[in-house]
């Protein structure tokens, strides 16, 4: 793993988060800086820059990424209300960690295709 890469350096310990689930494989942990009352975000432990990495033998994990989602959703009572989830990818996406991340979104109406502000 990349030494300067900050989701590797949570999954580890080095750094940090309010962790909310974790597994031998997946890690999800609050978002730093919340566009949304509940922002989560859900990682595999392996680095994987991005979607455009992702290959047959991940299609599991990535599966699974979801389901967590799906779970926590429940656990932070937005499931009825509805919630988001989002992968960035690349500059025109808004990409800032290269580090595979599902974003987890909800507790708030989102009109706009993406959430933008608080
Ligand atoms: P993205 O723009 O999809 O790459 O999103 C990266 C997200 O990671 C942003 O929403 C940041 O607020 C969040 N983030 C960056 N560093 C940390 C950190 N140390 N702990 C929690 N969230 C972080
Ligand atoms: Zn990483």
């Amino acid at each position: 793993m990349p030494g300067d890469c900050v989701f590797c350096k949570i999954a580890d310990g080095e750094v940090s988060a309010e962790i909310v689930y974790e597994d031998d494989d997946i890690l999800a942990f609050k978002d730093i800086s919340p566009v949304a009352p509940v922002h989560l975000l859900i990682i595999p432990r392996k680095h994987i820059p991005t979607l455009l990495d992702l290959n047959e033998s991940d299609a599991e994990l990535v599966g699974r990424l979801h389901l967590v989602a799906a779970d926590l959703a429940r656990a932070f009572n937005i499931d009825h209300s509805g919630f988001r989830v989002v992968f960035n990818c690349g500059p025109d996406a808004g990409q800032e960690v290269y580090h595979l991340h599902l974003h987890l979104l909800g507790g708030k109406p989102m009109t706009a295709l993406i959430a933008e502000e608080s």
